[in-house]
């Protein structure tokens, strides 16, 4: 030991996007960068070879992500598009012909130029409070690195060579990169950048590797080799750990092996309580790829399919063709079990392409979901066109997001016909006569729940934004973040008014938001009159575990507790004490 420089632990807090406890050695990937540029000039005479080295690099590139697309294996193939966008970037005119203008213009070096010229797109991007934005911003930021690195004649770490079982540390994973992932090598995910809905992030959840992502600057504090903790479900990642807290997760980690093994071997058993009230579990997904992990986690059907995913990953928007190709293949892999099909939530915390420069100060409060459909209506009769197709082939419903308004509801009955019509005249099979269910997500819906309730076939509950809207705590502001609780008491009088409204009209109601997919919130669910969960699949055996574990009846008593109460503190007080030894 004496030798040995024994180093200090460090605890770093990001976003767990993809749950589970991994322990590892980090291997960094980009770590370098490409940071430092020099800048020269170039004599008249050695232009055309300076122009010609930028061409050859470009090239370079291009084919080095045409051969990444070639090899995808066949789990992520569903991401070749983006990568198809970056090849495409790598050719745009603000950044190909910008470059090739400074180099001839200012006589300087191909590297020089190429960095001027992304510094002055990302300044633009950045400047407009925009996430799509952003993200593309780190689209280009992602192209120019390659073409720099090949300028440069550093080195592109390889990560489908990597030959060692590692934790991947980085700035931020492309598209090209997750998809070279091997399951056998990679043990979990740090980045720098990225969130929940980041590409990474969902990689991560479909392939069911731990991550963190969002660090801030976890690449300047990690080093090659350092021993890391990552636990995905907290957020947190423990650099160098010490002894006895290698030893503690060691033990958390077999301990939610061992849990996560029992339950799955459960899982395919029927939720119900011990006094038999059968509840579906369901999955929420955002690929089709994730239709088998919510069969495998023994889901009773898919709750929410937030389909916005395949319009945030290109520049244009998809057609019906495409659209109804990929509902059809989640509603044929899941069929004969239920599919809700949510139609396009953007903007908000998800930004979609060509979104046209709207540069929203509040886009929580903007141009989002149901708005943003019907403010565009070719958009949005694109989609409900490809679900009502879709849902000739099996068990669909349809479930409108972020309604404030009885009007909103009129409106989108108005191009759903007109949707159906259109499928009528051009003879295409489709079905219309599915259940028509909104979100309740907006306080206004929920304190006019009778009157939507005349107008909707169900309701399902999403608890992120509820939340938000009534507690005016911006879900992606970690500033506020502790403040962000499903068990606060407006939440949980809103959840009771809600399904007391659903009972009393003849609706069912489910609840599709993260807080359902907490074992503990379970009892307090069933207890405010929940017909239906959904959330995200790895969840889902633990949930079950939890129904089966309940008495209705003993849920009366507790109900009346925790609706007196007056604090989230005490709400969260009660919840644990009489459930908190039914966690594994
Ligand atoms: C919610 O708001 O609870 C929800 C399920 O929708 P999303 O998280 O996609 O906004
Ligand atoms: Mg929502």
């Amino acid at each position: 030991m004496s030798d040995k420089e024994i180093k200090e632990e460090i605890r770093l807090n990001g976003i767990g996007a993809s749950p589970g406890i991994c322990i590892g050695k980090a291997y960094l990937v980009d770590k370098e960068g490409v940071d430092v540029v020099e800048k020269y000039f170039i004599d008249k005479q050695n232009l055309d070879n300076e122009l010609k080295r930028f061409k050859t690099a470009v090239k370079q590139a291009v084919n080095d992500l045409k051969k990444i697309i070639e090899n995808i294996p066949k789990e992520v193939r569903n991401h070749t598009g983006i990568i198809e966008t970056h090849v495409a970037l790598l050719k745009d005119r603000k950044i190909y012909d910008k470059t090739i203008e400074t180099i001839k213009n200012e006589r300087v070096n191909a590297e020089w130029a190429l960095k001027k010229v992304v510094t002055g797109i990302k300044v633009m991007f950045e400047s407009i409070n925009d996430p799509y934005l952003k993200e593309r911003s780190n689209d280009i930021n992602y192209v120019s690195n390659r073409i720099m690195k090949i300028l440069m004649g550093s080195e592109e770490v390889n990560i489908a060579k990597i030959d060692k079982r590692v934790v991947l540390v980085a700035k931020d994973l492309s598209p090209a990169d997750t998809s070279q992932i091997q399951l056998d090598k990679i043990m979990g995910f740090i980045t720098d950048r990225g969130g929940r809905a980041s590409h990474t992030g969902i990689i991560a959840r479909t392939l069911e590797i731990p991550a963190v992502l969002g660090l801030g600057n976890a690449t300047k504090i990690i080093n090659n080799d350092d021993t890391v903790i990552i636990d995905g479900s907290t957020g947190i990642v423990i650099v160098n750990p010490s002894e006895q807290t290698l030893n503690e997760y060691k033990e958390i980690e077999t301990r939610e092996e061992e849990h996560k093994a029992h339950l799955s071997f459960e899982s395919c058993f029927k939720a119900e309580t011990i006094d038999g009230f059968r509840l579906p579990v369901m999955g929420n997904i955002e690929l089709p790829e994730e239709v088998a992990s919510v069969l495998n986690h023994g889901g009773d059907g898919i709750g929410l399919y937030r389909t916005e995913f395949q319009y945030l990953t290109r520049n244009d928007f998809p057609t019906e063709e495409e659209l109804f190709d990929n509902y059809k293949k989640v509603v044929e892999s899941i069929a004969p079990k239920p599919v809700t099909i949510r139609t396009l939530d953007i903007n908000g915390d998800k930004a979609v392409a060509s979104s046209n420069g709207m540069d929203e100060p509040n886009p929580a409060l903007g141009l989002r979901a149901i708005r943003y459909c019907l403010e565009r209506p070719e958009i949005f009769i694109t989609q409900l066109k490809a679900i009502l197709r879709a849902a000739a082939f099996g068990n669909v419903r349809i479930l409108f997001p972020m309604i404030s308004s009885i009007d909103e509801i009129h409106e989108t009955k108005k191009y759903l016909n007109e949707a159906a019509d259109l499928l009528e005249k051009e003879q295409k099979a489709y079905n219309k006569n599915i259940p028509f269910g909104i979100m309740i997500e907006v306080p206004s819906t929920v304190i006019m729940a009778d009157v939507m309730a005349d107008e909707a076939d169900f309701f399902s509950i999403g608890t992120n934004d509820l939340i938000q809207y009534t507690l005016a705590i911006d879900r992606v502001n970690m500033g506020v973040a502790h403040l962000y609780h499903p068990l606060h008491p407006a939440i949980l009088r809103m959840i009771k008014h809600v399904a007391y409204i659903g009972n009393k009209k003849g609706i069912k109601v489910s609840v599709c938001g993260e807080m359902a997919g907490d074992p503990l919130n379970v009892p307090v669910l069933l207890g405010l009159g929940i017909d239906e969960l959904s959330m995200n699949p790895q969840s889902i055996p633990a949930v079950k575990n939890m129904i089966r574990s309940l008495k209705m009846e003993d849920l009366k008593q507790f109900t009346k507790e925790i609706l007196i109460r007056t604090t989230t503190g005490e709400v969260i007080k009660i919840v644990e004490a009489s459930f908190g030894n039914l966690i594994g």
